[in-house]
């Protein structure tokens, strides 16, 4: 029999909307307790000082860029199969950002090809966590050491992973994180930066709202309503709503990450047995979180093109992805960075072969048994 089976269906419980509605009924609204709670809360998490909630990852990154000074003349090495917003952080600060290729199994920067993309122009490196696998960080680190490189986490897709021990957002320079309906918790839209470094930090905290301050020089010091703009800032405040909604779900973390593990192990014992379908591949001393559960088709051995499989499961009521286009192969990137096909061969190569498979906390035995049967029977 048919069934539906969404790509991604959210988890809100009723913890979470009695928490949305508390903050709604609260004085505050924005820049209150709520925010300075769920910041408290995910640096415990994640073991660090400083959790910086924002609006969105995206926001997240362009902090991050701007806290180690990222301007104009300066060049900022990301992965080039990885969404947009990670090469659009430098842009935003008249930096150039500089593609480098993936790893075949993981999807993650190739520590070679960070070495090879290294100029005197360089300052920093965006390393991507993609699906929820955390990246080389020994190789990395030890490049960035010595050619005195930021490491800047981009943990979107990784809340909860871990590295020998450490979890992601604790090891960079800063970790961003994203709390984007699909990602692997939720305040509809939102982020988190975080930081073991002081300065940076208050660097982030002053920038996020507008780059005011109350310090007042010593005329003014009795004007209530003094303040200053010392720097340009924005607004990337997360509200008190989306504050209360985040605590609510960080406390469920390990249950839903559980469940996405329980699923994911669920779906490479049944896919393994398929002729030209490769289960994700998890590297050693990581615990991948499977924000997504991607496979490769090998159209030689299964019989079908990725696209002909995307195709028949999409008809039989599978929602489905593909994560992602190379960026060089993006209109926006092709014009400014002058990339041609061929530049990137292993993200060229998974970008043929890569099938997003749906993935949610609810998702039952059954519907993954669906999805598995389905393609088991589709060659
Ligand atoms: C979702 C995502 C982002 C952007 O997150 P927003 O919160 O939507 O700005 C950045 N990087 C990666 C890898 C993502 O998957």
């Amino acid at each position: 029999m048919k069934q539906q089976i969404p790509f991604f269906v959210p988890w809100i419980t009723d913890e979470d909307e009695k928490a949305v509605v508390e903050a709604l009924n609260s004085r505050w609204l924005t820049g209150g307790p709520k925010a300075v709670e769920f910041e408290k809360m995910f640096a415990n998490y994640i073991g660090i000082n400083n959790a910086i909630s924002v609006n969105s990852c995206t926001s997240a990154l362009h902090l991050a860029m701007r806290a180690i000074d990222i301007g104009p003349g300066d060049e900022v090495i990301v992965p080039v199969l990885t969404f947009a917003a990670v090469a659009n952080a430098p842009i935003f600060c008249g930096a150039k950002p500089v593609l480098a290729d993936v790893d075949e199994k993981t999807y993650n920067i190739l520590p070679e090809d960070i070495m090879n993309k290294i100029t005197d122009k360089t300052k920093a490196v965006i390393v991507v966590h993609h699906a929820g696998q955390p990246c080389d960080m020994k190789e990395i680190a030890e490049i960035a050491e010595d050619n005195r490189l930021h490491i800047i986490e981009d943990c979107a897709h990784s809340l909860g992973a871990s590295y020998v021990g450490r979890k992601t957002g604790s090891i960079g320079t800063t970790g961003c994180f994203s709390f984007y309906p699909t990602k692997n918790i939720t305040t509809l839209e939102g982020g988190m930066v975080t930081t073991n470094d002081s300065d940076i930090a208050r660097k982030m905290i002053l920038l996020r709202e507008h780059a005011i301050t109350k310090k007042a020089i010593e005329r003014e010091k009795e004007m209530g309503w003094y303040y200053d703009v010392i720097d340009l800032g924005y607004n990337y405040r997360l509200n008190e709503i989306q504050a209360a909604l985040g605590t609510s779900q960080l406390r469920r973390i390990k249950e839903i990450n559980k469940k996405r593990i329980e699923a994911a192990n669920r779906y490479t014992a049944r896919l393994s047995k398929i002729e030209g379908i490769i289960p994700p591949y998890a590297a050693p001393n990581r615990v991948h979180v499977y924000h997504l559960y991607v496979i490769k088709v090998i159209e030689e051995e299964f019989g079908l093109s990725r696209d002909e499989l995307f195709v028949k499961l999409s008809k039989q009521g599978i929602g489905l992805s593909v994560h992602y286009t190379p960026l060089h192969l993006l209109s926006f990137y092709k014009k400014t960075l002058g990339h041609n096909l061929g530049d990137f061969p292993n993200a060229e190569r998974a970008y043929k072969q890569v099938l997003s498979l749906p993935l949610f906390p609810t998702m039952t035995q059954e519907q993954i048994d669906y999805v598995a049967e389905r393609i088991m029977k589709g060659h």
